[in-house]
This record gives C-alpha cells, structure tokens and sequence, in this order.
C-alpha cells in the first residue's frame, strides 16, 4: 500500500534552507564585497591629501591606516609607516580621528546585498523545490495531493491506476455481485427511494491471487471514487494502541471522502476469532473491536463501502460476519477452463503474439493455476522470446513457461546417467500408460525428463478435457492408480524402487485419504465425516474428528485402498509390457514427447 504523508518535512527544509543561505553569504560574499569598496593607495598619496586637506575621517591602527576622502564616499587602505609627525599634520589638515571607519561607504547597497540576493536565491530555490515535489506526487496522486496536504493526518488513499471490470477477465460471478456496488456508489438515490440499503461490508474471499484486490479496485475504478486501502497485517505490526487509532483514523477519513471505497486486505490478521486461549492478541482485539464499531457507527447509505479480502474465511471472528458487518460474501475462485483462457488473453494484450498461439491449449495445459500465476506465465513466455532475440512470443514460448512456473525451470547442465535416464523414462511412461489405459483418466498432453530446478527428474502432464466439477469413485480411484505408475513401472522392469516417487506417493495417499473420511466413499463409514478441512483456500489442511479406534481403521482403510491400486497399475503395466518398452525408449531418446506421439506409439503407429 503506498500512503500518501502531508508535506509537513518540505517545510521545515524550506526554513533550513534559507538560514544556511544566508549564513553562507554573509560568511563569505558579504565581506568580499566590502573589501573591494576600499582602495588601496601608497603612502605617498596618503601624504599628498594630508597636504591638500583632502582627508575626511581617519583611522590608524598597528598595521594598517584607513581615511576617507573630505565627503566620506570613498575609503581609502595604506600601510603604517614610521612617520612621528603624521598625527600633528593629519590634525592640521582638518581631518577627523575616529575608531572605525565603515569599510563600505553605501549602507543601502550593503543591507540590499546581505539580504536581498539570499532572499532572491531563497525564492528560486522554493520555487524549484515546489515544482519537484509536485511533480513526484503528480501522475498517480496527483487528485489527492493537493487537497491531502493541508491535514496532519495519514491518508491511505492510493490510486486504483484506472482497473476497471474488463481488466478482471473470468469471475463474472464475482463481478455480478460487485456491479450491484458500482451501481449504487453511481446512483444512491435509487436505493434510498426504495428504502433499500447497500450491505456496509462484503468479504470477497478465494485463493491467493485471484484477483480479489484487482476487483475491489476495479469497483472504485468503475465507480469512479476514491480507493482506500490498507493490509490487516499493518494493524497487528504497529504499536500498542496504535491499530485502533488507525482504523478510526481511517474511517474519519473515509466518510468525509465519501462516496468511497475501503479496502482490507489480509482482513482475517485481524479479524480471527476471539478467545480465551493464553496467546491471546490484546492489541489486535482493540483493534478488531474498534473495526466492529466503527462498522456499527456509521448508518447504511452513507457511501462508505468496505470491501475486505481474505483466503482463510473459516478463521474470521463472527462478529465480523454477522448482517449489518460483512454481510455479504464473494467468492474468488481459481478460475475454470474458460477463465483461464480469458485472463491469458487479457494479459497477453500487452504482449506481441506469433500466429501460431491457442490460447485455449495453454488454457488446458495450465489446469489448476490461479490469475497471478498465469499472469506470470505470460510474462515468461515473453521474457523467453527476449532472451532468444526474437519480436514475437510463441506458443512453444508459453508452453515452456507453464512448466517454468509449475515445475522450475530447466537444469540446463544437470547430469544424469544414462541408466538414470532409463529409470525416469520408464517411470514416466508408466504414469502416462496406467493413465491411458483406463478409459476414464485424462489423456496426457506432455511427458518430459528434462529435469527441473523445482526438483522434478521428468514429469506427465496430465489434461482434462474439460473442467469436472464432480468426480465418480472410479475416477478418482484411477486417478490414485495413475499416481502408483510411475513405481510400478520400476518394479516390473528393473526389479527395483527407488526415490522418484515420492510426490506422487504424498498426492496418492491425500487422494485415498479424502475419499474415506470426506467423501464417504467407504462402505463402513457410510455417510460419516471423519475429518473436517479447515483451510479450504490455502492448501486445505484437515483435522480429524474421530477416535483413536476409528482413526486406526482409517489407516487401514487408505494402505488397502493405494494398494490396490497399486496392484491394478502394476497389471495394466504388465499386460502392455510391449508398449511401455517402445514408450519409454522413444521417450529415452527424444527426452520429451508430445500428447499425440504417445497415442500414436500407443497405438502401434510408426512415430520415428
Ligand atoms: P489477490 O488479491 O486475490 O491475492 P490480486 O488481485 O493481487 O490477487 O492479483 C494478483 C495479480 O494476478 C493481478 O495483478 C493480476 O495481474 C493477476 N490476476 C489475478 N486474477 C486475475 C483475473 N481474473 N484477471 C486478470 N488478471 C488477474
Ligand atoms: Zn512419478
């Protein structure tokens, strides 16, 4: 979040500034211009005016003598000489004795000079400073600025850089619920007439990188109003006491901005539930409870609208969720096949595309990642172009980036022996022929075993057709089946097990595991849920809710479920031994085969 403070420091550097200035210029000009106003004459000069009573005022010192002429205009600089009588013929020529001679003759030139050049030079430099600072604040703050300036108080304001709904592609649920906002942040009349009123907060939640802060600035970018914005975890870093003054700091701000949006990221940092556990959060319990009253305090249809993001809803106190609060919940989902599709495009406008790309194989390719991350797959597909010196980024660019971003990027000098090669072809090509084998498993798109830098020696990249909302049990138990290939084909052919399944045996038993005590997919269970998800949004974590007895029969329950599958995997493997062989040894040599290469092998086609 970027805040925009008043320009209290400018000005005390204004003053700064002026003092040193003029301190300087007395230390060092002033005197200089002084000394040049006097003349330096020889003594004999000096002795020719004593002569004809030209001498005005007249000093002598130790070292030097100093005198002016009859009208005081000039003053006049000689050196001491041994000269006994000088003082009887000075006081005969009329001249005047005194203590100090004003080395400048003109005291108007001399005050114009000591204060007015550093005014004048005050005044440029003010006004070269004012131009600077306005013009750093211009562009994006330019609106606020000017008007923020005048109060002390902190401003979170931030310009919403003109995001509108079209710049948030796919999620047109979520934009259906926050047109509602826009349309009443445009015309609150019409509600009012009606005697209706704004929900005062809605919770746009999802997984990271969904798009949830891009929409809340979209709403304030199609509304047209200010955009206030802060991080729920700001609250909880500052000092004691200061969370609450900030949230009511906030709120003043807003409702005199309004109609406007506010906007809590990360709202659950300081909206988790209350409790009476010991590590209880005094400082982010003010400040949750000065949100709630703030909340409260104001009436519905002011124009204040809060709009608040978070990724672990489960978490949130219910206070917060209680009507006349964020009584309205968004939800933010990864985006299906189509969406996908559609924000590759909306960021692939910026870049420059080849003919050949399809937007909806990569859309394909890409099951599973969220807008940020596809966002990213663009950028490194274009980087990828820059890097091989090319105008045009390809589809091979964007495909290459998919992998860059799921599974690292290439080792380009990693060493693997030959037989290791041999081990993570056949491994691969077994994943990909169990999930082949059973009519209902996706297809594969690629296999490769150019390793990664995630880690990964090779991997299958397995496609949907089309998004699946529901999966049968068949399904998923193939899905578990195509997880124990990779293993299975290391049996059969080398006799051996080694390392390299060790993700898939982390994603096989998650499967098994959920289809037990989530799914009831488990004769003896029925329709019983033994574990609960708690954290739907960020990897979902579960915590059981069975006893210790039911938990033993759970494990049970998931080892003879992988096993079978595993032992199933092992079948297909061996009862199409022949095309796994011609598989992995094409796979072997090319080191990355293509969807339809391996149908085409498959199927006893003649794939060089
Ligand atoms: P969140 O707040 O949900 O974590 P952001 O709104 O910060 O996610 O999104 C991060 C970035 O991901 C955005 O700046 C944008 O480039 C990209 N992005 C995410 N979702 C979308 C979308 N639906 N359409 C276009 N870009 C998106
Ligand atoms: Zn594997």
């Amino acid at each position: 979040m970027k805040e925009v403070k008043s320009p209290k420091r400018p000005l005390i550097y204004y003053y700064g500034i002026v003092l040193l200035v003029v301190f300087l210029f007395n230390l060092v000009v002033t005197p200089f211009l002084a000394q040049s106003q006097v003349v330096e004459v020889d003594y004999g000069t000096f002795m020719q005016m004593i002569e004809d009573e030209e001498i005005g005022q007249v000093q002598v010192t130790d070292s030097e003598i100093l005198f002016t002429d009859k009208d005081e205009t000039t003053v006049y600089k000689t050196g001491v000489m041994d000269d006994p009588n000088l003082t009887e013929r000075l006081y005969a020529s009329g001249a005047t004795f005194t203590k100090e001679i004003e080395q400048t003759s003109s005291t108007f030139l001399n005050l114009l000079l000591s204060f007015g050049v550093p005014i004048l030079i005050f005044i440029v430099i003010g006004q070269y400073l004012n131009r600077r600072l306005t013009n750093q604040a211009g562009g994006k703050n330019a609106l606020q600025f000017g008007s923020m300036g005048k109060s002390n108080a902190k401003v979170y304001v931030q310009s919403t850089e003109g995001i509108h709904f079209s710049d948030v592609a796919g999620e047109d649920e979520a934009k259906e619920s926050l047109a509602e906002i826009v349309d009443y942040l445009h015309d609150p009349d019409k509600y009012t007439e009606v005697g209706a009123s704004i929900p005062k907060g809605l919770l746009l939640v999802g997984p990271p990188g969904t798009g949830k802060t891009m929409l809340a600035k979209a709403v304030a970018g199609e509304a047209n109003v200010p955009f206030f914005s802060i991080s729920g975890s700001e609250f909880v870093e500052m000092f004691v006491g200061m969370g609450a003054s900030k949230v009511r700091d906030l709120f003043k701000q807003a409702k005199e901005k309004a109609p406007c949006i506010v906007f809590i990221d990360e709202i659950d940092a300081i909206g988790k539930k209350r409790d009476a556990q010991l590590s209880s959060n005094d400082e982010r319990e003010q400040t949750l409870n000065q949100l709630l009253t703030e909340m409260d305090g104001f009436e519905g249809n002011n124009g204040v609208i809060i709009l608040a993001a978070t990724n672990r809803p489960e978490s949130l106190d219910p206070a917060l969720t209680r009507p006349g609060r964020f009584d309205r919940r968004v939800p933010v989902e990864l985006p299906d096949l189509k969406g996908r599709e559609e924000i590759l495009k909306v960021h692939a406008k910026k870049i420059k595309l080849a003919d050949d790309v399809d937007f909806h194989t990569v859309a394909r390719m890409a099951s599973g990642t969220s807008g940020a991350e596809l966002a990213n797959i663009v950028n490194e597909a274009a980087l990828r172009a820059v890097r091989d010196n090319r105008k045009l980024v390809t589809q091979a660019d964007l495909e290459e980036s998919i992998e860059v971003v799921i599974a690292g990027y290439q080792k380009k000098n990693a060493i693997m022996s030959d037989a290791e090669k041999k081990v993570v072809s056949y491994h691969e090509i077994g994943h990909a022929l169990v999930a082949a084998m059973q009519t209902d498993s996706a297809p594969v798109q690629k296999i490769t075993i150019i390793p990664r830098t995630s880690g990964a020696l090779g991997y299958t990249m397995q496609v949907e057709q089309n998004d699946k909302c529901l999966l049968t049990k068949e399904e998923l138990e193939s899905k578990i089946a195509t997880y124990t290939g990779g293993r299975a084909a290391e049996e059969i052919v080398f006799g051996q097990i080694t390392t390299g399944a060790s993700n898939d045996i982390e994603q096989a038993t998650k499967l098994a595991r959920a289809m037990i005590t989530r799914y009831g997919m488990n004769e003896d269970f029925d329709m019983v849920a033994m574990e609960t998800v708690t954290n739907q949004y960020l990897g979902g974590d579960t915590s059981l809710a069975c006893s210790a007895e039911t938990q033993k029969e759970i494990d049970k329950k998931v080892v003879a479920l992988v096993k079978e599958q595993h032992e199933k995997a092992k079948q297909i493997l061996r009862e199409n031994r022949e095309a796994l062989d011609r598989l992995a040894q094409y796979l072997y040599e090319k080191e990355t085969i293509t969807g339809e290469e391996f149908m085409d092998i498959l199927r006893g086609g003649a794939a060089q």
